[in-house]
């Protein structure tokens, strides 16, 4: 194969070869340092060299073998340069093979008398008849060894790693390791799952007649059996990570009679939904006790996670303690901090304001009113986390938006106080996080849900146009003004980058304010100072202005209800979570509000898909999901920031019974061998360590 990802391209085709790596660094690239990691290093896919077809009678489609003698060999010159063509023939027919880079050793090994054996998948010749594509060669002696009885598996391999090379080294490993299966038989039949070794085996060297698609698709007992264990071991790491810091002691906070609390719940406007109820009362109970919370709030868009923080912050400080509320962006920390800071400030409550930006003189007046105590809700940014601030009395840590933070993020709030007390946590998540990501990954935490959005809403109707048709859109602006409405409008975002908006936000509120001559159109983005920012908003909230141009800014907090009409500029360029938060701005009021996803016209088909999904749902889990099935857990979950060992094969949506069982199976090992347990998640994970150690 001639595929290797650095190779340098000449106009001849010949691949001449990069220096590389030593093989050892290559190899650690790839998690492959210990016999262990090589037996668990599973094939990508199979190849079926067990059989040698006629020539004749190949088809285009499928990947087969042959073997002939080389006939012909000779060069094309294309525009893109010069290719390599050899022709083989046996028996019944003849077949090219195309080579469009090749290092030189090819032209030996197809040199025109060779007897050579080729693997590719034919497809039609550019003149007529069957030609393979960089099939893969073999030739000289290796043509004398017996067919191999097994499926040739395909495994995951970097640059300058040889496929034949990595098979041996697999076997070596197999049979020098010596697999000691950490399941009992009980269990193993008690889930209908196979022995390790028979597993790991089978999954290495198929036989012929295999259940390939059972293979591919890892659903056959040997993959399930191998997910079962890598599902095992990172519930066992998890709960491990949860029993570690239960050790630890947090503050009782028992307040005995909640007189602010009491004051807050009568000057608010509306009474909190069965739901908010609920989980309010969940998280009270978690607080009473000495065992550290670990809780994560779900609720989708706008069902009011804000007020449940805020009382649970009260619960804090009514027991005498502090709490902080940290956010992930600036915006975000800035938005809760207006919102809460009005709620609570009447109530002779000292909320402080710390985010990473603040003029030196600021920071320390913030920090000094954290170090004696005075701050009793401290909101911010991950400045919160920084080394320099020490709570004294800290009694509760609220995260939001959690999914944007990581597990090492989680460890660090965990271990503020410097001292065995610890805070309780609450995170909340605004973008639902499905429920198998949160049974697997989360399982660290406890959960709870605001199943039901505040009373009087109704479903926003999304409708996608093309950019061309922007006209109407317009007219649909008008309308929605005259009949007394507001107005959203969202700029494109700009080389992936909501930090440079400034220009494509002017621009865009000029644009439209000039076919729009009669409306007041008002602008707000991220770099406008914060008095500028409240005085827009404050416009728009009153209905001073009929239009907001805006960029993702109103993404979290905004809350006009009047407004019932989203456009969003190219909305192609957005993320699921994130157009699904800016069409929460909408549908807050009882009228009939719209959402309009305006698309250029180079749209690619993840684009359309996205778009095609926020259209069609508004539920926001239904969505999270999908976003999930298009991304894979890594990126939903942020893991470069996480650093939690991901799953490699497992699915978390085809294998959502096998990640039950590994739930049951990790709690009972845990509480009868430990050590089993412990042993059984260092061997998948080696980075466990780590986590274990925090
Ligand atoms: P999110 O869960 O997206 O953070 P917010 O906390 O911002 O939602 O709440 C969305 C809006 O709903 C806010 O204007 C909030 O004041 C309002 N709200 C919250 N709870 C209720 C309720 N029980 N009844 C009516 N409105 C509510
Ligand atoms: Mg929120």
């Amino acid at each position: 194969m001639t595929t290797s990802p650095q190779r340098t391209e000449q106009a001849t085709g010949v691949i001449k070869q990069n220096k590389l790596e030593p093989l050892a660094v290559r190899l650690e690239k790839l998690g492959l340092v210990r016999d262990w990691d090589f037996v668990l290093h599973l094939p990508l896919r199979y190849e079926n060299e067990t059989r040698i077809l006629p020539i004749g009678s190949l088809t285009t489609g499928a990947s087969v073998q042959i073997e002939g003698t080389v006939t012909d060999q000779r060069f094309t010159h294309t525009n893109r340069g010069q290719q390599f063509i050899a022709t083989i023939t046996d028996q019944s027919g003849e077949i090219t093979a195309r080579f469009i880079h090749y290092y030189p050793s090819v032209q030996k090994q197809l040199a025109v008398g060779q007897r050579v054996r080729l693997y590719g998948e034919p497809r039609e010749g550019f003149y007529g008849g069957l030609e393979f594509v960089h099939p893969r060669i073999k030739s000289g002696k290796t043509l004398d060894e017996a067919l191999p009885q097994a499926l040739t598996p395909i495994y995951p391999a970097g640059e300058g790693i040889q496929q034949r090379w990595l098979r041996k080294r697999i076997d070596r490993a197999l049979l020098d390791l010596d697999i000691v299966d950490p399941v009992p038989k009980a269990i193993l039949e008690r889930f209908g799952l196979p022995g390790l070794r028979e597993a790991i085996t089978y999954l290495h060297n198929p036989p012929s007649n295999a259940d390939v698609a059972g293979l591919q698709e890892h659903t056959c007992p040997a993959w399930r059996r191998l997910i079962f264990d890598e599902l095992l071991a990172q519930q066992i790491t998890l709960r491990e990570m949860r029993a570690i810091a239960s050790h630890r002691h947090s503050p009782k906070l028992d307040a005995s009679s909640k007189p602010l609390t009491e004051q807050f719940l009568k000057t608010l406007p509306f009474t909190l939904t069965q739901a908010q109820v609920r989980v309010t009362a969940e998280i009270s109970a978690d607080l009473m006790t000495d065992r550290p919370m670990h809780r994560l709030v779900q609720g989708d868009v706008g069902s009011g996670k804000t007020i449940v923080a805020a009382l649970a912050a009260l619960q804090a400080i009514e027991s005498g303690y502090q709490a902080t509320l940290m956010a992930p962006t600036e915006i975000l920390a800035e938005q809760h901090f207006n919102k809460i800071a009005a709620w609570l400030t009447p109530l002779g409550i000292r909320v402080t304001w710390l985010t990473g930006r603040l003029k030196a003189s600021e920071k320390n007046k913030a920090l000094e009113e954290i170090t004696s105590g005075q701050a009793q809700l401290v909101i911010g940014t991950h400045a919160i986390i920084q080394d320099r601030v020490q709570f004294p009395k800290l009694g509760l840590a609220i995260v939001d938006e959690q999914h944007r933070f990581g597990v090492s993020q989680r460890l660090a709030l965990r271990t503020q106080n410097k001292t065995d007390v610890a805070p309780h946590l609450l995170m909340l998540s605004a973008t639902p996080i499905p429920r198998t990501l949160a049974m697997s990954y989360l399982a660290d935490l406890d959960v709870s849900i605001i199943d039901e959005l505040p009373p009087g809403r109704t479903p926003v109707v999304t409708k996608t146009v093309r950019l061309e048709r922007k006209d109407n859109v317009l007219s649909v602006v008008l309308g929605s003004v005259a009949e007394g409405h507001q107005v959203y409008w969202v700029c494109p975002l700009i080389e992936e980058s909501d930090k440079l908006d400034l220009t494509p936000a002017t621009t865009c509120r000029d644009e439209l304010q000039r076919r729009l001559p009669n409306l007041t159109i008002g602008l707000v983005h991220g770099a406008m100072p914060p008095a500028e920012k409240e005085a827009v908003m404050s416009d728009f909230v009153k209905g001073i202005t009929q239009v907001l141009v805006a960029t993702t800014v109103i993404e979290v907090g905004v809350d006009v209800p009047n407004a019932s009409l989203m456009v969003i500029e190219h909305a192609e360029r957005f993320g699921l979570a994130q157009l699904h938060q800016l069409r929460g701005r909408v549908g807050r009021g009882a009228t009939q509000s719209a959402c309009i996803l305006l698309f250029g016209e180079d749209i690619t088909p993840n684009g359309w898909e996205r778009l095609k999904i926020l259209r069609d749902f508004t539920d926001g889990f239904e969505i999270a999901r999908r976003d999930l099935q298009m991304r894979g857990p890594g990126e939903f979950l942020g893991e470069r920031q996480s650093g939690m060992p991901l799953l490699k094969f497992a699915d978390l949506d085809r294998d959502e019974t096998l990640l039950a069982s590994a739930q049951i199976v990790a709690t009972e090992w845990l509480r009868t061998d430990r050590a089993r347990a412990l042993t059984h998640a260092q061997r998948w994970f080696n980075t466990t360590s780590e986590f274990l150690a925090a």
